[in-house]
């Protein structure tokens, strides 16, 4: 080797160590850059078309509920609360028949659509959680393997037992397995200064809870999971037969609705297409 060209080899080999020990530069920017203060984005995540609404312990009638979610993006993270139907479900124009249920179940935008209009891919999801494991609640969570999981430990001994509890579907959560687990036995912090809360409010399922958000203008809100499904089931402390534990429900429906009187929250009920309606719509957001 010439001297100029082990010249030019060892100023090549010098090179990166030198760089680095100058500034290091920036790593690549995960998604956009944190908000100054909490947001709340609500998502429409899919619609059930129900036959008749005493299966949920309303008044017998034909209505369609709306399965919401929700993107918090704190400045220290960013939570998805519930993923909502099957992304897949949208593929088929006007929805597909749930086999168990013969709920008509329909996605006119995939919940990865959602995410991409916030510039954000679901790998940049730090946490993601879920009110319950229901289908509808569930559908999209495998979207999501390399955030941190929290799950209540009761809801996922009840959801993964064999065979499954009529309405899930394991493989819709499969994901769990491998991802990061905090696993919860009550209430959770999640960013450690009160703005986002996991509050349990067991009896739909076992592990159901419900999600506390303190925002800087807009107040405190209460996402209720399926505490209840309906405005009217909500007033009348009316309990669905398929809940797991009817006095569990209705003791957690009594339990937050001390709470919201106290914070004087805003009640969001997950299912009803008017609370979705009126939250900003999205890509809006509440702060
Ligand atoms: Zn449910």
């Amino acid at each position: 080797m010439s001297l100029e060209r082990w010249l030019i080899a060892l100023f090549l080999v010098l090179l990166p160590s030198c760089a680095a020990g100058a500034k290091a530069p920036p790593p690549p920017q995960a998604g956009p850059e944190p908000p100054e203060d909490v947001r709340l984005y609500a998502l429409d995540c899919g619609r059930a078309e129900i036959a008749d609404m005493s299966a949920f312990g309303d008044e017998p009638r034909a209505r369609e509920l709306v399965a919401s979610c929700y993107v918090i993006r704190h400045p220290r993270g960013t939570l998805v609360w519930d993923t909502g139907i099957d992304d897949t479900i949208a593929q088929t124009k006007g929805g597909v028949v749930h086999e168990r249920t013969g709920i008509r179940f329909r996605v006119d935008t995939p919940l990865r659509e959602h995410l991409r209009a916030l510039n954000l891919s679901p790998a940049d999801v730090d946490y993601v959680a879920f009110s319950h494991l229901h289908v509808d609640h569930a559908g999209n969570a495998n979207l999501f393997p390399s955030s941190t999981w929290i799950l209540n430990r009761r809801e996922l001994e009840w959801a993964t037992a064999t065979p499954p509890p009529p309405t899930v579907e394991p493989e819709l959560f499969s994901a769990y397995r491998s991802a990061k687990l905090k696993l919860l036995d009550g209430e959770a912090d999640i960013f450690g200064d009160g703005a986002v809360r996991i509050v349990p409010t067991p009896g739909h399922t076992p592990g159901h809870q419900s999600l506390v958000l303190r925002l800087k203008r807009a107040g405190t809100l209460v996402i209720s999971g399926d505490v209840c499904h309906t405005h009217a089931n909500w007033q009348h402390r009316r309990v669905p037969p398929f809940n797991t534990d009817r006095e569990e429900s209705v003791r957690s429906m009594e339990r937050l609705d001390a709470l919201i009187g106290a914070a004087h929250a805003r009640f969001v009920v997950q299912h009803e297409p008017d609370d979705l309606a009126a939250l900003p719509r999205f890509p809006a957001f509440l702060d």
